[in-house]
């Protein structure tokens, strides 16, 4: 399968804007190319384009070539992009597997380009065959969210394969939640795989949500792609310096992500205590979804107690759900005490 089939016939032909700091790539001393204020304030320079540091330290961390990777404001602008690099308004569409995260559908709104949905099975896994007939020439991204929000089950790798061996769009697998995982990530694959883009970010188990900075693990040429239709400056210097600092801290983020993990366990045992508890979804991020008895009383006594959870049991097969975010010890403590005083 040839990507460059997919890409939109505009993006094919565009131009891209060429930044001074990217004309320039050599060293000097003086810089008079940028329109720049010259006097330092630490901040005054434009930033590096293409993060070179930031990637070189991720592409040893992960075994990635800094050359498949990709930084975005976030990954909902690794999202967005890819819907506005490959999906023709009104004319192509998206394919997502509800229930999952809502912003491939708002992006794809957003950029005027139609949704497919092929909901998952009751134990929320994605349907290959339903998938594979459900598309055409017009399918140009799958989006495969694992470990899937809001139900924070990983997919069956098995499937996962099958998918990309015979889906002949765009294959995405977000992997926001990874780290929190006991699966595997696919972004080895990206090798084997010239459709495949594997998402991870630095919102969850790095905590550095506040920074904005999502990855997209891809082929030379997909990366290619994104570069040629991001803003120029797309990550801030403060960003790349704030995630500079982290990844050289990496053992810090292993121990909270191992907390977490311990706190998870401790939250399901004390949830499943309760009595109008019905289920507690296995999980394999850093939150957990919660079949109840009236989960929107439930809900509406936590916000009164000054306890916010996600309230999805207006979402499709989420019925009955509260979605809770781990916490730290002592906010864990607090959750179950008030819902103990519930029952
Ligand atoms: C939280 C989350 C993200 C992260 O998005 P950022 O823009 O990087 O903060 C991505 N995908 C899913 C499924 C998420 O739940």
């Amino acid at each position: 399968m040839a990507v460059e089939n997919l890409v939109r016939p505009n993006i094919q032909k565009l131009t891209p804007y060429s930044s001074a700091r990217s004309e320039f790539k050599g060293i000097a001393d003086i810089f008079l190319d940028a329109n720049e204020n010259p006097f330092e304030t630490g901040y005054n320079r434009y930033p590096d384009p293409l993060q070179r540091a930031v990637k070189n330290r991720i592409s040893t961390l992960k075994g990635i070539p800094a050359e498949n990777i990709f930084l975005g404001n976030g990954s909902d602008e690794v999202i967005d992009l890819l819907i506005r690099i490959f999906c023709e308004p009104r004319e192509d569409h998206i394919l997502i597997l509800p229930p999952t995260y809502g912003m491939y559908q708002v992006s794809a709104g957003i950029a005027d380009v139609a949704i497919r949905e092929i909901p998952l099975t009751e134990d929320f896994q994605p349907k290959p065959g339903e998938i594979l007939a459900a598309a055409n020439t017009k399918s140009k991204i799958l989006f495969l969210c694992s470990p899937n929000n809001p139900t924070g089950n990983s997919f069956d790798s098995a499937l996962v394969k099958r998918i990309l061996e015979e889906f002949s769009g765009i294959v995405v697998v977000d992997e926001a939640y990874i780290d929190f995982s006991e699966q595997d990530s696919f972004i080895q694959l990206i090798a084997e795989y010239p459709n495949l883009v594997v998402m991870q970010t630095f919102s969850k188990a790095w905590g550095l949500a506040g920074i904005r900075l999502g990855m997209g693990f891809a082929s030379e040429e997909i990366v290619a792609l994104f570069n040629k239709v991001k803003p120029p400056y797309n990550i801030n210097q403060l960003t790349q310096q704030a995630a500079l600092e982290a990844l050289q801290n990496e053992q810090q983020q292993q121990a909270w992500v191992d907390e977490i993990l311990e706190e998870r366990s401790k939250l399901e045992k004390a949830l499943d205590q309760l009595s109008f508890v019905q289920y507690i979804y296995p999980s394999d991020a850093n939150f957990i979804l919660v079949k109840m008895d009236d989960p929107v009383a439930v809900y509406d006594y936590l916000i009164a107690e000054g306890i916010i959870v996600r309230n999805r049991s207006k979402v499709l097969m989420c019925e009955g759900c509260l979605r809770i975010t781990i916490g730290t010890l002592a906010e864990n403590k607090n959750l179950i005490a008030a819902l103990e005083k519930y029952k």
